[in-house]
């Protein structure tokens, strides 16, 4: 059997893959089986930050490797404290709790606000409030967090404690923030929903209505993290002060790392035996987010800006495009036509991109080579005006 009928054989059916087996590849090229090339503009979903196969990612990670892969977190190891230091620095958060996934990572973020919650004022205060069309994860918890209809079925029954309120409508919010309420949790652009950002004034009063009632600001990074969208932190771009800042996707470059940053209000909270985690913060994970971290620099984000606006710039009034939407080099496109389809040819075409609900979705590695970019750019815009 060759490994598409292996895998529609033993793998569990939850995945519809697109018809490419993945071998190998370099930067923000891929190769497939037969050895044909593709331009990525998908990073796997928004994972690999400097595309396949980065020299300098791969020395840290090797290096790593080669001293020791694991402890547990009943032990010390040197690269997840460097880890959770450089992330605080260039946060202003106060520590960091290390897991392997998004799902995770807002799993500790929901414990942690609940908990803060019922230390300082007792039980009855352990609503958070998500948005309607938001994505927070798979587990049975980060499920009940998202707010989408179409993900609150088969699995019941649910978790308790969840409201959901309209994106962009503050008057919507406000209303839902009764004396029940411990938290509040947004990804500032809805990713899986659409690539959908949120307004600014909207968001800024949903920050300081939190603020006058000790409501926590949980914000969802988990894919807008990482420089993906032309600054560190998407938050960064918004004038507000999260006391929880979860990320995952595009931390470790490509191994599964998660991590929730906990600002000052919420440091403390979580005490030892009240949560944890046997891989989280292994030093390999650990090793490789330090190498992609340190090199998300203002050079990098300013070209992460720039390369956005070029493909803005190309996309906005092209034969077949509606509209674009995003930010940094987080962009959905909405198009005359279906958005399963467009990805498919481009894919028959060389160019990898991905889908958000109706829309055409771009991820691409953060440091793609501008004519990589410009290659798969045409690409795409001839299989959008077809
Ligand atoms: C992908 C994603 C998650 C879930 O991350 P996993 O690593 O798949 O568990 C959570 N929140 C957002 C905003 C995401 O994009």
């Amino acid at each position: 059997m060759d490994t598409k009928q292996l895998d529609n054989t033993y793998i569990a059916n939850t995945y519809s893959r697109f018809p490419l087996v993945a071998v190998s590849g370099q930067g923000a090229v891929i190769t497939d089986e037969n050895g044909k090339e593709y331009i990525d503009l998908g990073s796997g979903i928004a994972v690999n930050s400097f595309g396949i196969c980065d020299d300098e990612w791969i020395s840290a990670v090797e290096t790593q490797l080669r001293k020791i892969q694991h402890i547990s977190n009943l032990y010390y190891t040197e690269p997840q404290a460097a880890l959770a230091k450089l992330l605080c620095e260039k946060t202003g958060m106060k520590k960091v709790f290390f897991a392997n996934s998004g799902a995770e990572a807002n799993e500790c973020a929901i414990k942690c606000a609940r908990k803060y919650s019922s230390d300082k004022y007792g039980s009855g205060r352990s609503t958070i409030i998500t948005l309607t069309n938001s994505f927070h994860g798979r587990t049975m918890a980060t499920l009940s967090a998202t707010g989408q209809d179409s993900m609150h079925i088969h699995f019941g029954p649910f978790l308790d404690g969840f409201n959901y309120a309209p994106a962009n409508e503050f008057p919507a919010f406000e209303a839902l923030c009764d004396e029940t309420v411990c938290a509040v949790m947004l990804e500032l652009v809805q990713g899986e929903g659409g690539v959908n950002p949120l307004d600014k004034e909207y968001v800024s009063a949903i920050a300081k209505l939190c603020s006058e009632r000790d409501i926590l600001l949980i914000i969802d990074e988990v894919q807008t993290g990482n420089g993906r969208t032309g600054t560190l932190y998407a938050y960064m771009q918004y004038v507000i002060r999260p006391d929880i800042v979860t990320t995952a996707k595009g931390l470790a470059g490509g191994l599964p790392m998660g991590c929730a940053m906990l600002g000052e209000k919420v440091q403390d909270t979580l005490t030892a035996g009240t949560h944890g985690s046997t891989f989280g913060g292994n030093p390999i994970c650990a090793a490789g987010a330090l190498s992609i971290l340190s090199r998300i620099d203002d050079k990098l984000l300013s070209d992460v800006r720039k390369k956005g606006e070029y493909i803005k710039n190309e996309l906005e009034g092209a034969p077949g495009v509606k509209s674009v939407s995003g930010l940094g080099l987080m962009l959905g496109i909405e198009t005359e036509k279906d958005a399963k389809e467009t990805a498919l040819q481009c894919l028959e075409q060389g160019v990898i991109v991905l889908t958000a609900k109706n829309k055409v979705r771009l991820l691409p590695p953060l440091n793609i080579k501008q004519d990589e970019l410009k290659k798969a750019i045409q690409i795409l815009k001839g299989v959008i005006a077809q």
